[in-house]
């Protein structure tokens, strides 16, 4: 097995990513459970459980402060 990122074939443990279970070295599905995964073509891997709770996150601030959520700035 090789990692999809690193490209390692030694890991204690494989875990899942972006392409699938068992895809990603220990290190490497450590960093895509937390978001910080940066893919080989520049784009940032975010685990879809993350980005959920960023945009709940966001929205319960938002809703804290008795605004509507503003549009992020690109
Ligand atoms: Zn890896």
């Amino acid at each position: 097995m090789t990692c999809n990122y690193c490209k390692t074939h030694v890991t204690p443990q494989w875990r899942c990513g972006p392409d699938g279970p068992r895809t990603l070295c220990n290190a490497c599905g450590v960093r895509w459970g937390k978001g910080k995964l940066e893919l080989p073509d520049g784009t940032k891997a975010v685990h879809p459980t993350q980005a959920a709770k960023a945009a709940k996150a966001a929205a319960e601030a938002a809703a804290a402060v008795g605004q509507p959520a503003a549009p992020a700035e690109l």
